[in-house]
């Protein structure tokens, strides 16, 4: 068992490097063909949108149409002409494109002809003209390169996981070494892989002209699934997919002696793999919006944002149903369900943050920061970013409804610009998972998701959950604490008897499935003595009940 262990664990260190160094295994090569590749749709569309406004004698849409063939076929003779100096590597490749985008685009601003600027995003720009210049083992034999990267990886994953069954012994949580091990104490194993998390988000979010090497592999998958070649974002969700299977099945024999723990872990995977992933894609494979049914705003930021809800008003029956759907998920479902159930129906069951900090962040769980300080700013981050939230989406609706795109002295897309920045990809990606490793796996989830900002207002002040304590069988060992990945100190809790019912409380039922003594239960009862403050007083005349508790 413990050979099957050790193959397991090369044949995931072999996947993982192969999939790291695959960034820097195709080579490109700008050519007439890969030029006019990439030109050739887009002129064309423009040339169809011409004839169309010309046929209804609409003579600013063809002045408009008109300026945009020219602009996008001169920039296509500039880099016609200029090609055969930009070399094969990707870096230099990609800056020599994105400054023939700039060049262009600067001389037209010198000349206020605002209309033929060219708007794309110059690094995407740049991934989109190499995508067809790419040449190498990869790129050619995608398929191999999907199993030496992802199988790879997920068949060395549950080699290392599954003799645990075995290894493990009898049924019941083993958290053994954790504070020993170089994985999971912030050794050098847990910088080395939160060195890796960073620069895998840093990457992914912002250097699309550098990650085609990680994409290209996954091409397969993607045009089995939708029909054309993969996209990073493709690519992130067959990753966030393959990794909670994995993981989830490492939760299935750590706790498969707890039944709530089992059904949890399959709940968030179902939701990830059918939800978050497959439906959205089959979407786009049929032409139709794609959206994750699951995923609520503030958490789903751009939810309101122009193009989405010019899309779904277009879209008919369909955008209408998903933007009622969305609507609903906000104002009806997220109250009641947390009424009946606490924030944990969403944070621990459905969410594919919880669910990737539920599976891949269980390991870390025991490193989140218990101190009342972190508690301090938990709050004042996580109701900070609620705040932008609501400002930014008010600015949103504003600029929709009225047309005006100044509000207040600030430009809407410039506070739209700046939360997707720092919230949607700095805080949630690179931070929220990147530091799993440092500080546990919720950081996400306990400083920085607005949405459970708002799970938590209506968990604190209008719920029936709680997790009760009985207080007189605490040992005070503290394992409920240490593995709370939400920094919440149950045992403080647990050795005066009193009712848990923090907001920032997920529901994980971790606490309760590490207590030695059956101290802790997740229950939804009536409201009357749920906050069951001060249940111990301890005062010079000695230790007593309150009357709350005695009554
Ligand atoms: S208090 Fe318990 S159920 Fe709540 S988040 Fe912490 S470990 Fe999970
Ligand atoms: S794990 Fe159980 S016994 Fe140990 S401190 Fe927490 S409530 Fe008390």
């Amino acid at each position: 068992m413990k050979s099957i262990k050790r193959i397991g664990l090369i044949l995931l260190i072999a996947g993982i490097s192969i999939f790291t160094f695959s960034l820097i295994f195709p080579s490109y090569e700008i050519t007439d063909y890969t030029v006019n590749q990439h030109f050739d749709p887009i002129i064309d569309g423009y040339q169809i949108d011409l004839k169309k406004a010309a046929e209804e004698g609409d003579t600013s849409a063809v002045t408009q149409a008109k300026i945009k063939v020219d602009s996008y076929s001169a920039l296509r003779d500039r880099l016609l002409t200029t090609k055969g100096d930009y070399g094969v590597n990707f870096v230099a490749l990609s800056s020599a494109i994105r400054t023939q985008l700039n060049e262009h685009n600067e001389a037209l601003k010198a000349e206020s002809n605002w209309d033929a600027v060219i708007w794309d995003a110059p690094r995407d720009f740049a991934a989109s003209m190499m995508r067809p210049a790419a040449t190498g083992p990869s790129v050619e034999m995608k398929g191999l390169f999907l199993f030496l990267t992802f199988g790879l990886a997920m068949i060395g994953g549950l080699m290392y996981i599954l003799p645990n069954v075995v290894l493990m012994g009898p049924p019941g949580i083993k958290n053994h070494h954790v504070f020993h091990e170089k994985a999971t104490n912030r050794g050098w194993i847990g910088w080395l892989v939160f060195v890796w998390l960073v620069s895998f988000y840093i990457l992914l979010y912002f250097f699309p002209d550098y990650t085609l090497g990680w994409v290209f592999p996954t091409d397969p998958a993607s045009q089995f699934l939708k029909n054309q070649d993969a996209s990073r974002w493709f690519l992130y969700g067959l990753m966030y997919c393959s990794v909670m299977t994995v993981m989830a099945i490492r939760m299935y024999v750590k706790y498969r002696n707890n039944r709530y723990q089992i059904v949890r872990t399959s709940s968030v995977l179902f939701f990830q793999v059918a939800f978050a992933f497959l439906i959205p894609e089959l979407l786009t494979r049929f032409n139709r919006p794609s959206m994750d049914f699951k995923n609520i705003w503030p958490l789903d930021y751009d939810f309101f944002f122009n193009w989405n809800l010019d899309q779904l008003i277009a879209e008919g029956t369909l955008g209408v149903f998903m933007l009622v759907w969305g609507i609903a998920l906000i104002v009806v479902a997220v109250p009641v369900f947390v009424y009946f159930f606490g924030k944990r129906w969403y944070c621990s069951w459905v969410c594919g943050c919880g669910g990737l900090a539920e599976t891949l962040g269980d390991p870390y769980r025991q490193l989140s920061d218990k101190s009342v300080k972190a508690w301090k700013i938990e709050r004042y981050l996580i109701h900070g970013v609620l705040v932008f939230a609501i400002f930014m989406t008010g600015v949103t609706l504003y600029t929709y409804f009225s047309g005006v795109s100044q509000v207040a002295g600030v430009d809407t897309y410039d506070v739209q610009k700046t939360y997707g920045f720092l919230i949607g990809s700095v805080f949630s990606g690179v931070i929220g998972t990147g530091f799993y490793p440092v500080m546990g796996s919720r950081v996400w989830c306990r400083f920085g998701c607005p949405l459970a900002a708002y799970l938590g207002l209506v968990q604190r002040f209008k719920s029936r959950f709680r997790i009760t304590t009985n207080g007189g069988q605490c040992i005070s060992c503290g394992n409920c604490s240490t593995y709370c990945e939400m920094g919440i100190d149950v045992r403080w809790y647990a050795q005066r008897g009193q009712n848990i019912v923090r907001s920032s409380c997920v529901g994980c039922g971790i606490c309760s499935a590490v207590c030695p003594r059956g101290v802790l239960k997740l229950e939804n009862g009536p409201e009357e003595g749920r906050i069951n403050d001060n249940p111990i007083i301890i005062g010079k005349e000695g230790i007593q009940l309150s009357t709350d508790v005695t009554k």
